[in-house]
């Protein structure tokens, strides 16, 4: 395969020229694909030992040994803590690799917006509670054309988030709501927020607003990544808007399935 770009070489008596470019694409494709496959092999091998490290370590800090001294109990809780953080880092870099190959299967289907925010509340009210946040789902409308894991996957990453990064005793709100051809969804929090400079730079892998973000909080730094992906692989966008200290809102939408919305196509010529 080759890949060819061409640009004109324009001046102001117009277009005398053009630059093309071909280019080789095997060597780059072979490049991408190993890649691809190292990582997910790398992933799946290191997935394996750390299941049976977390397993034996939930064992002994369950006191499946008997009862642990203080001390021990708390170096296996770090243990475990850390354990579960690196499970989720390999299953972050799975999902990034699946979609930025287009291996991550998708499915298309429609679906109510509002059972999806259920869902998505549902999943979040552990974490919520032990954090003293409040989840609250405002309006609930519309129905959505797209993968149901992934639209639940992506809004709870910003659920999630939104909690993490709340004082304890402040409200999360989850909204849906149609947008021409669109449902938006949108989650608002009132923790620290996200400086001006940053709105566009959270959404890039391991992007972090504070270097410390991940480790203390328990993230990966590619949820959002994650998130965007998933967006707009299903012909959504997402964004977020902050006023730090006071509000802010993270939001993405995802097509209706009405087809009265979809753009109107040009009548058949001739006939
Ligand atoms: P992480 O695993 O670190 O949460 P994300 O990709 O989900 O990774 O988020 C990237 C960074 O964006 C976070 O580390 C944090 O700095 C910032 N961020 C995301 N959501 C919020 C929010 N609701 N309020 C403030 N900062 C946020």
């Amino acid at each position: 395969p080759v890949e060819v770009t061409a640009s004109p070489l324009r001046d102001e008596h117009g277009t005398h020229g053009a630059v093309v470019v071909f280019r080789d694409m095997t060597e780059r494709q072979q490049v991408d694909r190993m890649k691809s496959e190292f990582v997910s092999v790398v992933s799946h091998e290191l997935r394996t030992p750390l299941t049976s490290i977390r397993g034996s370590l939930g064992l002994l800090s369950g006191g499946a040994l008997g009862p642990l001294d203080p001390r021990a109990q708390r170096m296996v809780s770090v243990a475990l803590a850390s354990s579960e953080r690196l499970t989720r880092l390999i299953d972050d870099i799975l999902d990034v690799e699946r979609l930025t190959s287009g291996q991550m299967p998708m499915e298309t289907a429609e679906h109510e917006a509002a059972t999806l925010v259920d869902g998505v509340l549902e999943q979040a009210s552990a974490v919520a509670a032990e954090a003293g946040v409040v989840l609250r789902a405002g309006e609930r409308e519309g129905r959505v054309l797209g993968d149901a894991d992934r639209i639940i996957q992506a809004l709870l990453n910003l659920v999630a988030n939104a909690v993490k990064f709340s004082p304890p005793g402040g409200t999360v709100r989850v909204d849906s709501v149609q947008d021409g051809a669109f449902v938006r969804f949108s989650v608002l929090d009132h923790g620290r927020g996200i400086p001006g400079d940053m709105l566009e730079a959270v959404f890039q892998r391991f992007q972090q607003v504070d270097s410390s973000d991940a480790r203390e909080k328990g993230g990966t730094g590619l949820g959002l990544a994650i998130s965007r992906s998933i967006v707009e692989s299903m012909g959504g966008r997402i964004w977020v808007e902050s006023e730090p200290g006071v509000a802010t809102t993270f939001s993405f939408t995802v097509p209706r399935p009405e087809p009265e919305l979809q753009p109107a196509r040009p009548a058949a010529a001739g006939g």
